[in-house]
């Protein structure tokens, strides 16, 4: 097995590791061993990365599209070359089963990949004037960003992250998360070694408030990029807006699945029941509330309780594994408290809804059915491994039921009626929409969210766009 790597900050090209500093433990969630120590950055560290950040927007800018397509493409190469050990580091640090994480590897290299043709094509445009004027709409690069990544995708988010600034002609200083350090140190070292200027992709890490507090202080700071809850991402909002930075906030969700008595009940069952408990439910997009057209519903709830009994749970190291533990205890406890709540409003604990062992924080797939809408887990996001199933009656009420919450990232609906489909894409209020399927992320395609779920998109041409800003030239 691949050791887990030392751990160290890359600023201006330097391996910054602890020398003094202070630091935080990365503990494995499948073992609670202590996997290795993440060096937190002092203000001359934020301050070095910012000046070098400055430096590098003022290089990258100016290097043309086809270099920094070529640093994208080969970065990806290395990522699909190192995918195997990324992986290995990756369910050690985070938990999930090593087939998910060798596909998040694979999948970063793609991100690159797609990134590496859109350099090429951010265009302009002329408006049309008399002869011998015009005027000329052009895109620019926004200037240096500041990224914070979560641990739950700790290579894609990374990824997602400095690809648009990098192919739009940004500086990035990326921080992934404390928790998760090695897969997204992995994704910038393969870009540092496919030729990106030092200066141009750095990493930092420390915490959380006071690294985001100090760089979204800066002038040098043009643009904030961040994913994880809707709670911290509206701090940072204000704090961004204190310097009318732009933003790309990528927030928490609370997926609606409207499954309709016409639609397949198995195939629902079998897509959507695996993709419930991968990654152990701590996905943005994840499908949470399951409402059920009431004449399936009986049946589409013993068919999720018998899948969800039947999921093989483990350490994410082991063969056949197919949901890891949560990644951190935080996440077990407040699963807990969210479940008990609804049991004690009345909802019906189907299955799991217990801690699997005393080692890692490992949580049974649970279902729970005809819950209140008052139970806080109903209106908030639960961010496990918890399917929440009720019963309405019919379409009115079931697209009522998806626009509920002040969240709108993924929704999903199962119906073979191609009229109505089209009433669910118009009327559901959310930033994705898979109708009779799973998929709502592509490397071509905007991933974002609506409402509490944020704003602006990573990832498709719009990726590359929010890190651009527009400038109209009026020639006379
Ligand atoms: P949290 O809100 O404390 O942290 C979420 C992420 O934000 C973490 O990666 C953390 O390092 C970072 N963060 C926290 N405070 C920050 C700050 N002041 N400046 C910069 N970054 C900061 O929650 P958590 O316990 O780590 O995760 C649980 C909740 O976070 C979930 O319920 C979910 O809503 C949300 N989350 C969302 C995503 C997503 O993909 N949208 C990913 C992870 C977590």
């Amino acid at each position: 097995m691949t050791d887990y790597p030392s751990l160290h900050m890359l600023i201006g090209g330097e391996t910054i590791d602890g020398g003094g500093r202070a630091t935080g433990e990365v503990i494995n969630p499948a073992t609670g061993e202590i996997l290795g120590h993440v060096p937190f950055a002092t203000p001359a560290d934020l301050d070095a990365a910012l000046g070098n950040a400055d430096r590098g927007f003022r290089i990258w800018r100016a290097t043309p599209a086809e270099k920094r397509a070529k640093v994208l493409q080969d970065a990806a190469a290395l990522l699909r070359q190192r995918a195997g050990d990324i992986a290995q580091m990756m369910t050690r640090e985070q938990g999930k089963p090593l087939a998910e994480a060798t596909g998040e590897a694979i999948y970063s290299a793609m991100l690159f990949e797609f990134y590496a043709g859109e350099c090429k094509r951010s265009y302009g445009r002329m408006l049309v004037r008399p002869a011998a004027s015009r005027a000329e709409v052009r895109y620019e690069p926004v200037g240096p960003v500041a990224a914070f990544a979560p641990w739950n995708f700790p290579a894609i988010n990374v990824a997602r992250k400095v690809g648009g600034p990098i192919a739009a002609g940004c500086s990035v200083i990326v921080k992934p998360s404390e928790e998760t350090p090695a897969a997204g140190l992995a994704v910038v070292q393969a870009l540092l070694d496919a030729g990106c200027p030092p200066e141009v992709c750095q990493v930092v890490f420390g915490v959380p408030d006071t690294v985001s507090r100090h760089l979204l202080a800066s002038p040098i700071i043009r643009k904030l990029s961040f994913t994880g809850s809707t709670a911290i991402g509206k701090h940072l909002a204000k704090l961004a807006a204190e310097d009318m930075k732009r933003t790309t906030m990528e927030l928490g969700g609370h997926g609606p699945v409207l499954v309709f008595a016409d639609s397949d009940v198995d195939k629902v069952l079998d897509t959507m029941v695996a993709t419930k408990y991968r990654n152990a439910g701590q996905v943005c997009v994840s499908p949470t509330r399951f409402v059920v057209e009431d004449s399936i519903y009986d049946r589409f709830r013993d068919g999720f309780i018998a899948r969800a009994k039947a999921i093989k749970v483990g350490n994410g190291l082991e063969d056949g594994v197919q949901m890891g533990p949560m990644a951190n205890a935080r996440g077990t406890e407040g699963l807990a408290t969210k479940i008990a709540d609804a049991v004690a409003k009345g909802a019906r604990l189907d299955t799991g809804g217990e801690r699997i062992g005393n080692q890692g924080f490992f949580y049974a797939p649970t279902v729970l059915s005809d819950i209140p809408l008052d139970a806080e887990i109903m209106n908030e996001e639960p961010f496990g491994p918890v399917a929440l199933l009720n019963a309405y009656a019919g379409e009115d009420a079931m697209i009522a039921e998806a626009n509920r919450l002040p969240y709108g990232l993924a929704a999903y609906a199962w119906t073979q009626d191609p009229v109505r489909r089209r009433r669910l894409a118009d009327q559901i209020e959310a930033g994705m929409i898979a109708l009779n399927g799973a998929g709502v992320s592509a490397v071509d395609a905007p991933f974002g969210g609506v409402k509490w779920s944020g704003h602006g998109s990573e990832d498709g041409a719009e990726g590359v766009a929010a890190c651009m800003v527009v400038k109209t030239v009026h020639e006379s």
